[in-house]
C-alpha cells in the first residue's frame, strides 16, 4: 500500500461480553507506514479491539476492514494472510526450543498449516524454507546471534523483539504489538523504539498497545486513547498529551 494509506479501519465496533460492554462503538484507522498508540487504563478494552481486528474475536456490531476488504468474522489466519501480523500481551514462547525453532513454528502455523500437520509431517524443502524466513527475519530485528539459544534464555526485552520477528514471517504490511514494551527495562525499551522506527521506515505500519506515555510520545505518529471501551480522544502525541479527558482518565482514575 501507498504510505499514508488507510489500511485498516474499525467502524463503529462493539463487543459485549453478557452485561459488560468491552468495546463501545469503537472507531480507529492505521495508515501505511504510520506508529499508531493505542492508549489507556487497565480494562478499557485495548485487547479485546485488537482481538476483533485480528479475527481472534467477532464484534457483537460493527465493521472491520483491511486492505479494502470486510474481515468482521473471517479467520484470524485468512487476516493474517492479508497482511495483518499481530503479538499477544502475554509471551507465548516455548522456552526449551531454540530462538529459531521458535520464530519458524510461529510462521508455519501463520502459514495455515495447523499445529497437527507442524508436528507430523513437515516436508524437507518445507522445513529448510521455513527456517531461511526465521532466520532472515531474526536476523532483521537484530537477534541473527541468538538463533541457536533457548529461547527461555533470553531476556526479556529479547524474547518480545523474538515475537515480533516470528509476526515478521508472514509479510505483514501491519504490524498490531499488544504491550510490547510492558516490564521491560529502559535499554530495552528504547533498543526496541530503535527497532519499530527502523521497522516504519521500511514502510511497516504499527499499532501497539502501551502504558508508559513517555515510550510513546518519542515515538508514535498519533495517539487513539481508550476509557471504558470508547474512544475519548485521538490526536498528535502532543495534543492528546494535553488534552483533559485524557489526563482525567489517567490521573483521575
Ligand atoms: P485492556 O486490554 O484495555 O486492559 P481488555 O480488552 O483486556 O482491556 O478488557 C476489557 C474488558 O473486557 C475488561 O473488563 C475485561 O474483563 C473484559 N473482557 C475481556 N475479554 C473478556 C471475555 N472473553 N469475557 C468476558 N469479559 C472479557
Ligand atoms: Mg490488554
Amino acid at each position: 500500500p501507498a504510505h499514508g494509506e488507510t489500511i485498516l479501519e474499525a467502524r463503529h465496533v462493539t463487543r459485549r461480553f453478557g452485561g459488560l460492554v468491552a468495546n463501545d462503538d469503537m472507531s480507529l484507522e492505521v495508515h501505511a507506514g504510520e506508529i499508531l498508540a493505542l492508549i489507556g487504563p487497565n480494562g478499557a478494552g485495548k485487547s479485546t479491539l485488537f482481538n476483533q481486528l485480528s479475527g481472534v474475536d467477532t464484534p457483537t456490531s460493527g465493521d472491520i476492514l483491511f486492505m479494502g476488504q470486510r474481515i468482521n468474522g473471517q479467520s484470524s489466519r485468512r487476516i493474517a494472510s492479508l497482511g495483518m501480523s499481530r503479538t499477544f500481551q502475554h509471551v507465548k514462547l516455548l522456552p526449551e526450543m531454540t530462538v529459531l525453532e521458535n520464530v519458524a513454528l510461529g510462521a508455519h502455523l501463520r502459514g495455515g498449516k495447523g499445529v497437527l500437520s507442524a508436528a507430523l509431517r513437515l516436508d524437507r524443502a518445507e522445513e529448510a524454507e521455513l527456517l531461511a524466513e526465521a532466520r532472515r527475519q531474526l536476523e532483521r530485528v537484530g537477534l541473527g546471534d541468538h538463533l541457536y539459544a533457548e529461547a527461555g534464555s533470553l531476556a526479556l526485552g529479547q524474547q518480545r523483539i523474538l515475537e515480533i520477528a516470528r509476526a515478521l514471517c508472514a509479510d505483514p504490511c501491519l504490524l498490531l504489538l499488544d504491550e510490547p514494551a510492558a516490564g521491560l527495562r529502559h535499554k530495552e525499551k528504547e533498543a526496541l523504539g530503535v527497532l519499530l522506527s527502523r521497522l516504519r521506515s521500511e514502510g511497516m505500519a504499527i499499532l501497539l498497545v502501551e502504558h508508559d506515555m513517555d515510550f510513546v510520545m518519542g515515538l508514535v505518529d498519533r495517539v487513539v486513547v481508550m476509557e471504558f471501551g470508547q474512544r475519548i480522544a485521538h490526536g498528535l502525541p502532543e495534543q492528546v498529551q494535553k488534552d483533559p479527558a485524557v489526563l482525567e482518565a489517567y490521573l483521575g482514575g
